[in-house]
């Protein structure tokens, strides 16, 4: 594959307006291909495009709810008229709503399974058509530490043990037309997310950060460009016979 066969190339990044997303859109923009920064609201992906376009990437805001089949359809539809097929997708759009199980609604149960699973399962669905028609395509889920199970996440952790099952049938599915599935199952990461579940602990961030750096072998705490480091190898043309696997990238072997 040549570097301009690879700058052809568009992907998809969902929930990409920050954190993690915010970090493997522009980790595939460097890697040269052209990237759809997708999240809830249009407006709130301007900054991460305008770090792609800044270095000299190509990148477009695209506004819509992974849950929506027919925000799916038009989101999908104007990426491929604004910068080509997309044949990569990274399913990374999600929410936590934590409780233990007997203070769990079904509301926040819905929820977390609707972002993660029907989201995943709707983007996926849209893409296959293009990554099918040519032949080749790459699909990233993110999953979690988490699908092995945590305290006060059971919505999570079925969601993201629910993202490695669907990777590993996209995989077995879509195999043939030159397309791999793999999940990326982060372990403690520095985003939003992770400040939004110390503060519903009641600790400071950096005292959380600090704190859960001392229990993880490499002793410390993961980034999101550690994460956008695994999507560019899974999505790179070396990973072609790399498919249906779980990578955990956690600083260690467990949680
Ligand atoms: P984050 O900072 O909360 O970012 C998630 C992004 O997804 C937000 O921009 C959010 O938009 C967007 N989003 C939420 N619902 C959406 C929907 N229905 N449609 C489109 N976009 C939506 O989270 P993160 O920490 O970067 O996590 C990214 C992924 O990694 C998630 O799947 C998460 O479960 C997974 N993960 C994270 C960690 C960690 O330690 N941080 C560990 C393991 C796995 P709004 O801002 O508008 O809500």
């Amino acid at each position: 594959m040549t570097d301009t066969a690879q700058t052809a190339r568009t992907a998809i990044v969902t929930g990409a307006a920050r954190g993690i997303g915010a970090a493997i859109a522009r980790r595939l923009a460097e890697d040269g291909y052209a990237v759809a920064v997708l999240d809830l609201d249009a407006g709130a992906c301007a900054e991460t495009v305008a770090t792609i376009t800044d270095a000299g990437g190509r990148a477009i805001a695209v506004g819509a709810n992974v849950a929506d089949a027919t925000a799916v359809a038009a989101a999908v539809a104007q990426v491929a008229e604004e910068l080509g097929a997309p044949t990569i997708l990274i399913n990374n759009a999600g929410i936590i709503r934590d409780n233990l199980l007997f203070k769990m609604t079904e509301e926040d149960w819905d929820a977390v399974l609707t972002v993660h699973l029907r989201g995943a399962f709707l983007m996926s669905r849209e893409v296959q058509k293009h990554q099918v028609e040519a032949g080749w395509g790459r699909i990233v889920n993110l999953s979690s530490t988490s699908a092995l199970g945590n305290r006060g996440q059971a919505n999570y952790a079925a969601a993201k043990a629910g993202m490695q099952g669907l990777t590993k049938t996209l995989a077995i599915e879509l195999g043939r037309y030159g397309v791999t599935a793999n999940a990326i199952a982060p372990g403690f990461i520095v985003t939003d997310m992770t400040r939004s579940t110390a503060e519903r602990v009641g600790v400071g961030f950096d005292e959380f950060i600090e704190a859960t750096a001392k229990t993880i072998p490499v002793g410390r705490a993961g980034y999101p460009s550690d994460i956008a480091a695994a999507a560019s190898f899974f999505c790179s043309e070396g990973a072609g016979f790399v498919s249906g696997q779980v990578l955990y990238v956690a600083g260690g072997p467990r949680a």
